[in-house]
């Protein structure tokens, strides 16, 4: 339609007032090649990547345009049109195809990171300064790293009873990130679900669930990743599949597409029936308020993309938030504007980063809250790198960290 509804909501249309670097112009430079009236230019590839792919035009588009996912589509496209050598089409694959598909290497790999913390070298290094020497990305990514401890995935049982009356089952998809950044934020979801009287059954063999290479442009072996775990979770007996990474919720309900042609469509209907996310959960099946312990703290909330753009889920967050005794919710403005992490956008496109989160930042300190809610791992490490940067008081915690603190102990 090109009404351009889309425009005031995109990041990189605002960072650079350019028609190409919009929803509305991203679509019709991916519908001239797909018509054949334009070839995939360099402009083309460096838009496909420069989107955030944060669906905040999705969520506005009238028709349903998903400019969003027709660049993922475009990043696919432009690995064939513009290959890599021989050295870089051999490290991407072996971080995408090999690393990253298996949860034991991904393990072994931060056991480095974990010395390095552990043996005073990243102290060293902060307080010299010597990464600012090297390239602009390397260095917030060293300041990004949250104090690493062991990953979670080994040391989580297979099943964990619930407490209480028992009101279910729940398979827990664990995130990547969440084992290994933020391993108290997923013990700290069992502990919620567990005390919500729910058993909760973590398979070990679980794998990324694929929004890296989608992100990527490696649609394949996203297929790959996808057809291993719908198998996976189909075979356990549980009602539900929940996961607290907002990143992997998307990806897990977008399977049904991904594996359209790839998929029994029973098989993949039964999968995303039971996919959810951690707040969609608990408010679904209705929070258990008693015994909840008062926390006193003034919160905001951030948005993640992939939590109220890709899946829809708004309002159920902040249900839960005014749901735990003592806490008060103080909206800041745009909460549903990106915080310019996306993956591997932070890192690629760090200065444009900075003024996405500096918006953000702008907006969490006029909202006069102590501590910063977010539900994505990506949100998390940027805000929290960003609130560390800018010399803020505000701690950024996961909803379900926050939960977990009004729970009595275990
Ligand atoms: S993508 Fe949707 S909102 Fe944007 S111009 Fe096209 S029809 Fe309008
Ligand atoms: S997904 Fe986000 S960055 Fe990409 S075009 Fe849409 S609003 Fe802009």
């Amino acid at each position: 339609m090109r009404c351009g509804f889309c425009l005031p909501t995109c990041p990189t249309y605002a960072l650079t007032g350019r028609e190409r670097s919009s929803p509305r112009g991203r679509v019709a430079l991916a519908r001239a090649v797909a018509e054949k009236k334009l070839e995939f230019t360099p402009a083309i590839k460096e838009e496909a990547f420069f989107c955030l792919d944060c669906r905040a035009c999705t969520t506005a588009c009238p028709s349903g345009v998903r400019a969003g996912e027709v660049m993922e589509m475009c990043r696919s496209q432009a690995h064939a049109f513009y290959p890599l050598g021989k050295m870089g089409k051999a490290f991407r694959e072996f971080i995408l195809q090999k690393m990253v598909p298996s949860p034991k290497m991904m393990e072994t790999s931060m056991l480095p990171t974990r010395l390095y913390q552990r043996l005073g070298i990243q102290w060293l290094v902060r307080h010299l300064k010597v990464l600012k020497l090297g390239p602009e990305w390397m260095n917030k990514a060293e300041g990004m790293l949250p104090e690493l401890e062991k990953p979670l995935r080994p040391q989580l049982p297979d099943i964990v009873a619930a407490r209480g009356e028992k009101r279910g089952r729940v398979g827990f998809f664990l995130g990547c990130v969440m084992t290994l950044m933020y391993p108290n934020v997923s013990r700290n979801t069992v502990r919620v679900l567990t005390h919500q009287g729910f058993d909760v059954v973590t398979p070990k063999d679980t794998k990324c669930c694929g929004a890296p290479h989608l992100s990527e442009g490696d649609r394949e072996t996203a297929r790959q990743l996808a057809l291993f775990n719908l198998d996976l979770f189909l075979a356990q007996d549980v009602d539900y599949i929940v996961t607290d990474c907002a990143g992997c919720g998307a990806a897990l309900k977008e399977y049904e597409e991904l594996l359209a042609e790839r998929a029994e469509h029973e098989k993949l209907s039964r999968f995303r029936e039971k996919i959810r996310d951690i707040s969609e959960f608990l408010v679904e099946v209705g929070l258990r308020t008693e015994g909840l312990q008062e926390v006193r703290a003034r919160v905001t909330y951030h948005e993640p993309c992939h939590l109220c753009h890709a899946q829809g889920i708004s309002a159920q967050p902040r249900q839960l938030i005014r749901q735990i005794p003592g806490v008060e919710l103080r909206e800041m403005q745009e909460a549903s504007w990106c915080c310019g992490s996306a993956a591997t956008w932070g890192l690629k496109f760090s200065q444009d980063s900075q003024k996405v989160l500096d918006r953000k930042l702008d907006n969490v300190k006029a909202s006069g809250a102590d501590i910063l809610i977010t539900a994505n791992p990506g949100c998390h490490l940027q805000l929290a790198w960003g609130v560390r940067q800018a010399g803020m008081p505000q701690d950024v915690l996961h909803l379900m960290e926050l939960l977990g603190r009004a729970l009595p102990p275990d």
